[in-house]
């Protein structure tokens, strides 16, 4: 079947095609680890993971980067202001090893929560890949497209004929002093960072926690260049698709694809995948506006991950959505509905019919809001466990485990309870029963009422 998908260079749907048959090589762009990952920027790995999925449930085998990024980024966006991960370091007294692999443990933890099988993701270090950048700046320097001045090595944009060609950023329109910050040694507002030099280098006075040498002077690389050399690295250039939240779209990307194309002479992805944001009150989930949650914010609260996942799937990655508790708790109790009811459903075979539909939605772009109406359906014609299965391959939401999970580990004292309420229900107590029933539920289980006996489940806030 043929995979649609929507191409932000184009900006348009396109067919699908991988450069090896049936392999794919995919690179996300990954996470700063100077604090913990927000929802929001969960965002962009749930969707790169049901990409991952998709691709695999259509046969083909993925080799998946997500680069980790402990040097170079730095506070504001362009190329001054302090490395986000030194500030932290410093402020909490201790190295950045240990401030970056704190986070890094956080950020793999928040994935297996949200059920990203990661045991087949490479996840290179920028620290641990120096050398590479150092290398494609030789040849970036080399090929004449970089030149010094005080502070560091830059990319010169004008060089670069396709320059914004990713979302047709219109550098001309960019004024300096919003996104481009003024530096009068800079040849064009747009040009940025390819190597930075320590301040004080050289002085013996360096304010740097992490440097290198290089060609130019002891400094530390531009946040970019670690996706242009590690994507080179473990996929090659060209690979097949490279995402990110949109975000990533005006900046970011386009100087990777400026690095990338200009040192190597090809193009650097053949399939540009974005995501919308998360958002709260209308506004970007961003650490800088203070407006965020983490996964352990939401397991506080009594929100499963993959409640928070299902949330997610029921928009399409391409279109905002804002972020409510009452959004979140309503997917909580849809998906807590089908994880109750996948018990009663039969052990038949596949519905070939549903499945078919499903694969159409899925492939056109991943089209996981119809895929969760289909779900819905799936339960309400009384489709086979085999077909939800099937559905979940996809989606990720480990339905089956979880109607296992709410059967299990049940305390003693409730089952207690329980035994009291099914013998006031045989003596037809009816007020006691009740009275049972909400104590019960008040402790975050609930009742199937069956003929003779019922059965007790957790709810999902109770297996958080
Ligand atoms: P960062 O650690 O800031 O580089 O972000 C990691 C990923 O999260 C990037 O792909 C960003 O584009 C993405 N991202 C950041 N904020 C949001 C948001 N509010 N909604 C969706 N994706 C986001
Ligand atoms: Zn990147």
């Amino acid at each position: 079947m043929e995979i649609k998908l929507h191409n932000t260079l184009g900006n348009q749907k396109e067919e699908f095609k991988s450069i090896k048959s049936k392999a794919v090589h995919m690179y996300n762009c990954g996470p700063t680890v100077y604090s913990f990952a927000h929802i929001g920027n969960m965002r962009a790995y749930v969707f790169a993971d049901i990409l991952r999925k998709t691709l695999k449930y259509f046969g083909y085998e993925v080799k998946q980067v997500i680069n980790i990024t402990d040097v170079g980024h730095l506070t504001d966006e362009s190329d001054t202001g302090n490395d986000k991960i030194e500030e932290v370091a410093k402020k909490e007294k201790k190295t950045v090893t240990e401030i970056a692999r704190f986070y890094e443990k956080a950020y793999l933890e928040d994935l297996k929560d949200l059920n990203i099988n990661t045991q087949n993701t490479i996840f290179p270090r920028a620290t641990e890949h120096i050398t590479e950048q150092i290398e494609i700046i030789k040849i970036l320097e080399e090929k004449g497209f970089a030149y010094q001045t005080t502070d560091g090595v830059y990319f010169n944009t004008s060089k670069f004929k396709d320059y914004g060609k990713l979302g047709n950023i219109n550098i001309k329109e960019q004024k300096e002093g919003s996104r481009i910050e003024k530096n009068s040694e800079k040849r064009n507002p747009a040009d940025f960072a390819l190597w930075k030099f320590s301040p004080g280098a050289g002085s013996g006075q360096s304010s740097r926690l992490q440097e290198w040498e290089s060609p130019w002077g002891v400094g530390f690389p531009g946040w970019h260049i670690e996706c242009s050399a590690m994507s080179q690295k473990y996929l090659g250039q060209p690979f097949d698709i490279h995402t990110g939240g949109i975000d990533h779209i005006p900046v970011h990307h386009n100087n990777e694809i400026a690095q990338s194309e200009c040192a190597f002479g090809v193009p650097l992805a053949n399939f540009w995948l974005h995501n919308e944001f998360l958002t709260i009150e209308g506004e970007k989930m961003s650490k800088s506006l203070k407006n965020t949650y983490t996964i352990s914010d939401l397991k506080q609260r009594k929100i499963h991950p993959l409640s928070f996942r299902f949330l997610l799937l029921s928009g399409h990655y391409g279109s905002p959505m804002n972020f409510t508790w009452d959004s979140v708790l309503g997917s909580q109790k849809a998906l807590e509905k089908l994880v109750f009811e996948f018990d009663n459903l039969s052990d038949g075979e596949i519905d070939k019919e549903t499945i078919n539909q499903f694969k159409e939605f899925i492939a056109d772009d991943l089209n996981t809001p119809k895929v969760l109406a289909l779900l819905h359906e799936t339960f309400s014609s009384k489709k086979s466990q085999k077909t939800v299965l099937e559905m979940d391959k996809v989606l990720g939401l480990n339905i089956a485990k979880l109607a296992k999970e709410t059967k299990e580990n049940i305390p003693e004292h409730i089952l207690e309870l329980k035994k009291e309420r099914d013998s006031a229900r045989e003596q037809k107590n009816w007020q006691k029963s009740d009275e049972l029933r909400k104590e019960i539920e008040r402790e975050g289980y609930v009742l199937e009422d069956k003929e003779k006996e019922s059965i007790i489940k957790k709810t999902l806030a109770g297996i958080v």
